[in-house]
C-alpha cells in the first residue's frame, strides 16, 4: 500500500527495516517472520450519541507481539489513523521496548477522529466508548494490555481510560496499571509527562558527546550552540526542545500545523508555548520571529540538528535531497521514508532512529507501571534513610578535616531522592546505556552500516533470545 511518498506504507518501511537487520543476522527464518508478524489485530465501529445524532467511530488496537506481556503501546486521535499506521506503531513498539529493556510486547492504539473538531465532552464519551470495547475483547488490562498517551492524547484521556476501567473491574487491585500516563493524583508517575522529550535530550546530548562522531560530521562536541529545527511542538517536540534549549542548543526554527516560524537567534520555546496558548494554538505571527512563506522550507532550512516530532512520513525523497541538518534525529515514529533516509545517508548525515529516540515515554510508563503494581511511590522508603545515611558521612567528613560544610552545599550533598530524581535518573541511564549498545554495533559490524540498522539489529536478538528462552520454537 504506497502512497504520495513513499513506494512503501508505513508499515511496509518498518518491515524493510527488519528485513535489513535480519539480513545479516543467523536466525531461523520462521522465527524472524514470527517476530515481524502482527499478531492481533482488533478493528472497531462503535457508535456515539452527540449532536443529536449517532456518529460511528472507527478505531483500533494492534497488539504486535506477544513474547512479553503485557503490551504497551500509545493510543493516538487523528483523522489520519488507519491499520496501517497503527500496525507499523504497534510493531515499532516492540521493538522499542526491547531496545531499552522494557518487558513488554509491543501495542498501539488509534482513532480515526480530529480532536480539534469535537467538545471535551464528546472526546470524553468516545474514549470512554473505545476503552469498553477494549475490556471486552480483553485487549486492556494491566497484564494484558496498558495503553499510553501518544498523538493527540494526553493525561486527560488516560484518566477517562483508567476511570472505565475501573468502573468493569472494581475488584482488580492493580487496576491502576491498566493504562500509563495518568495524572500523578490518579497513580500517574512523576517526570511521565515529558518523559519522551527529557529521552530524546539525554539521546542527542549523548551523540554529540562523542568526539569522534561529530568531528566525522564537521561538527564540534556538545549540543552547546547546535542549531535546531523542530517540527510539531506537542508533547514531545515542545519538551525535547526546551531541555535542548537549555542545554545551549538553539531552536531556529519551528513547524506548526498552522505554519512555520524561523528566528537565527533563536526562540525562547516557554515564550512561544506561552504565545501559542494565548493564540488558539497557532504559532504564526510570533513577534519575536518572522514567518516561513511556505511551512516546508523550515525542515529544509539551514541547521545542525533537524527534530521531526509530528507525525510519519514527513521526510521524504522530494525533500531530503534539500535537507541540510547533519544530524536527523527522530522523534516522532517513522518521519522518515526509506526513500528520504537512503538520500540523507548518502549525503552523510547521522539518522538517530525513532525506536531508540523516542523509548524515553515507554521506559518512564515502565516506571509508572511498576509503581501502579507495588502500590507505593518510588523514594517513599527510603529518601529518610538515604538523608540520614549522608548526613552521617557529611558529619564525619567535618570531624576529619576539622573544616564545616556550608549549610546550602550540606543540604545539596544530603538529599535523599525524590520520586522524580528516581525516575529521571533511570530514564537517563537507559537512554545511554541504549545509545552504546546501538553505536557499538554501528561501529563494529561493518555490515550494519547505519544507526536503525544497528538498533534493529539489538532489538531483534533481544526479542529471538527471548522466544528461543519460551521453548516456543522446540
Ligand atoms: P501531540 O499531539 O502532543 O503533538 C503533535 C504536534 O504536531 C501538535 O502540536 C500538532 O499541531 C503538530 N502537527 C501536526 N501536524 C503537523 C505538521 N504537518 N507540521 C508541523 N506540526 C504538525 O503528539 P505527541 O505525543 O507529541 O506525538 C508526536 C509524535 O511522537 C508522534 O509520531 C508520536 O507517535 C510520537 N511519540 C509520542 C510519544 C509520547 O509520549 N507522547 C512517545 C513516543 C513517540
Amino acid at each position: 500500500m504506497s502512497n504520495s511518498k513513499s513506494k512503501y506504507s508505513f508499515f511496509e518501511s518498518v518491515e524493510l527495516y527488519f528485513d535489513k537487520a535480519a539480513g545479516i543476522m543467523n536466525y531461523d527464518p520462521g522465527l524472524l517472520q514470527q517476530i515481524k508478524s502482527c499478531n492481533s489485530v482488533y478493528q472497531m465501529r462503535f457508535p456515539v450519541r452527540m449532536r443529536g445524532g449517532i456518529q460511528v467511530i472507527e478505531a483500533y488496537r494492534v497488539q504486535h507481539s506477544h513474547h512479553k506481556t503485557p503490551c504497551k503501546g500509545g493510543i493516538r486521535f487523528s483523522s489520519k489513523v488507519n491499520q496501517d499506521e497503527v500496525m507499523a506503531l504497534a510493531a515499532l513498539m516492540t521493538y522499542k521496548c526491547a531496545l531499552v529493556d522494557v518487558p513488554f510486547g509491543g501495542g498501539k492504539g488509534g482513532v480515526k477522529i480530529s480532536p480539534r473538531e469535537y467538545t471535551e465532552e464528546e472526546l470524553e464519551r468516545i474514549t470512554r466508548r473505545y476503552t469498553a470495547e477494549l475490556i471486552r475483547k480483553r485487549f486492556i488490562g494491566p497484564a494484558v494490555d496498558v495503553p499510553a498517551p501518544d498523538y493527540g492524547t494526553g493525561e486527560r484521556e488516560m484518566a477517562w481510560i483508567l476511570d472505565t476501567y475501573v468502573s468493569y473491574h472494581p475488584e482488580d487491585i492493580d487496576a491502576a496499571g491498566c493504562v500509563t500516563g495518568k495524572p500523578v493524583e490518579q497513580g500517574g508517575v512523576r517526570g511521565r509527562t515529558e518523559a519522551t522529550g527529557r529521552g530524546i535530550f539525554y539521546g542527542l546530548r549523548e551523540a554529540c558527546n562523542i568526539a569522534e562522531d561529530m568531528k566525522a560530521l564537521k561538527l564540534s562536541t556538545g549540543l552547546d550552540g547546535k542549531k535546531v529545527v523542530v517540527q510539531g511542538l506537542g508533547n514531545v517536540g515542545y519538551y525535547a526542545a526546551k531541555f535542548l534549549q537549555e542545554a545551549g542548543a538553539i531552536i531556529v526554527a519551528v513547524a506548526e500545523y498552522d505554519g512555520a516560524i524561523y528566528n537565527e537567534k533563536g526562540i525562547d520555546v516557554e515564550d512561544l508555548a506561552k504565545y501559542r496558548k494565548e493564540n488558539k494554538g497557532g504559532i504564526m505571527n510570533y513577534p519575536k520571529a518572522k514567518n516561513f512563506e511556505d511551512r516546508r522550507e523550515a525542515l529544509e532550512m539551514q541547521c545542525d540538528i533537524l527534530l521531526p516530532a509530528a507525525l510519519e512520513q514527513q521526510i521524504h525523497g522530494e525533500n531530503a535531497p534539500n535537507i541540510k541538518a547533519k544530524i536527523i534525529a527522530e522523534g516522532a515514529n517513522g518521519p522518515v521514508t526509506p526513500e528520504g533516509e537512503a538520500i540523507l545517508l548518502q549525503k552523510g548525515a547521522i539518522m538517530i532512529p525513532d525506536m531508540y529516540l523516542n523509548a524515553g515515554g515507554v521506559t518512564v510508563s515502565y516506571f509508572e507501571w511498576l509503581k501502579n503494581l507495588s502500590h507505593v511511590r518510588f523514594g517513599r522508603m527510603d529518601k529518610r534513610f538515604q538523608q540520614t545515611a549522608f548526613d552521617k558521612i557529611i558529619s564525619e567528613v567535618e570531624k576529619l578535616t576539622g573544616r564545616n560544610i556550608e549549610k546550602e552545599q550540606k543540604m545539596f550533598l544530603t538529599k535523599g531522592a525524590d520520586e522524580i530524581d528516581l525516575v529521571n535518573s533511570g530514564l537517563e541511564e537507559t537512554m545511554i546505556n541504549a545509545y552504546h549498545s546501538i553505536r557499538d554495533v554501528w561501529k563494529n559490524n561493518p555490515q550494519a552500516k547505519d544507526l536503525r540498522t544497528a538498533a534493529f539489529y539489538v532489538a531483534i536478538d533481544k526479542v529471538a533470545q527471548s522466544y528461543m528462552s519460551l521453548g516456543v520454537f522446540p
